[in-house]
């Protein structure tokens, strides 16, 4: 289930993360170098590149990670106020590694735009 990235060695547990959130779908856990005092990615089990390699065969999956991070954040107690989710894509992107994740930032106000 998982592809020959960082990401795909987290997932098959070849290299220690932060674990916070794991389903059959899916995992979570803490970026190693946090642009935010919350920041977590979440990451399909699918080994997807990046979101543009999606297809309507991951419609239920892509639905799954957002409400997934959902409720990371809701227990990371950021409902209230407020967070942001970023897919990178891409070089233009800022896409470094090439296997589909949601950035969860929180915790501070964030700029915007992004640079
Ligand atoms: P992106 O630039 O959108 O591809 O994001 C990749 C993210 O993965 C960056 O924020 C990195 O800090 C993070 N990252 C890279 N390696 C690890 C790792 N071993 N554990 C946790 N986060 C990582």
């Amino acid at each position: 289930m998982s592809g020959d990235t960082i990401f795909g060695k987290i997932i098959r547990k070849e290299i220690p993360a932060n674990i916070v959130y794991e389903d059959d779908l899916c995992l979570a856990f803490t970026d190693i170098t946090p642009k935010a005092p919350t920041h977590i990615l979440v990451i399909p089990k699918k080994p997807i590149p990046k979101l543009s390699d999606s297809t309507p065969a991951d419609k239920e999956l892509l639905g799954h990670l957002l409400l997934t991070v959902k409720e990371i954040a809701d227990r990371a107690g950021l409902t209230e106020s407020g967070y942001r989710i970023v897919i990178n894509t891409g070089d233009d992107g800022g896409q470094t590694v090439f296997h589909l994740h949601l950035h969860l930032l929180g915790g501070r106000s964030l700029g915007w735009p992004p640079g």
